[in-house]
């Protein structure tokens, strides 16, 4: 069994819905289509069948993986916002970080929560 894949562009009549939209992420939806791979399957020296599919240019066969790229621009946005708001970002780490101290310590002595939340003695 071998298989061979062939790409031509796109063309009026060919069809509307990329092959992958039912698995493509809900936040990354398909483009409009670009492109028809076949996939010609054959059998030794024999051709079997081939597999036609139309595809957006997030599914063409070796491009970008739509998963992969929402992780990345994800990061990358989260990260442009952080140094956007470098004050306010370090402020909400702290702020985290106390809320997580003190629900930690919640059932401890209160002479050790107040050591470990740095609170003075009353
Ligand atoms: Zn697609």
């Amino acid at each position: 069994m071998s298989t061979q894949i062939e790409i031509r562009e796109w063309q009026p009549g060919d069809g509307l819905a990329c092959s992958w939209a039912n698995r493509a992420p809900s936040r990354i939806p398909c483009g409009p289509p670009v492109a028809v791979q076949v996939n010609r399957v054959h059998s030794g020296t024999q051709f079997e069948k081939a597999y036609r599919r139309v595809v957006c240019a997030l599914h063409l066969p070796g491009s970008v993986q739509p998963g992969e790229v929402m992780v990345d621009a994800e990061k990358a946005a989260r990260e442009r916002l952080a140094v956007a708001h470098w004050d306010e970002y370090q402020a909400l780490i702290a702020e985290e970080i106390s809320r997580r101290v003190e629900e930690a310590y919640s059932f401890a002595s209160e002479e050790l929560r107040r050591i470990a939340t740095g609170q003075e003695a009353s």
